[in-house]
């Protein structure tokens, strides 16, 4: 991954983590908008993993974040 797209999932990242519903387009292809779902963590009820996925070309990153 080059580090232009590090960057790109640090900005999506920050947008999501703030508004799950925001469209961010996806850091590695940029042709579609980042598919966001929040998984709970059965282990930490006050945690969740929010996970940022593009059905065009199959990337995939997640978020920790404290409820
Ligand atoms: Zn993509």
């Amino acid at each position: 991954m080059s580090s232009e797209t590090v960057m790109k999932w640090i900005e999506a990242g920050k947008s999501i983590a703030t508004d799950p519903t925001i469209k961010v387009l996806c850091p590695v292809c940029q042709k579609t908008y980042l598919q966001v779902t929040d998984i709970s963590n059965e282990n930490n009820p006050s945690e969740i993993e929010r996970q940022m996925l593009c059905n065009k070309c199959g990337a995939f990153n997640a978020l920790r974040l404290t409820r």
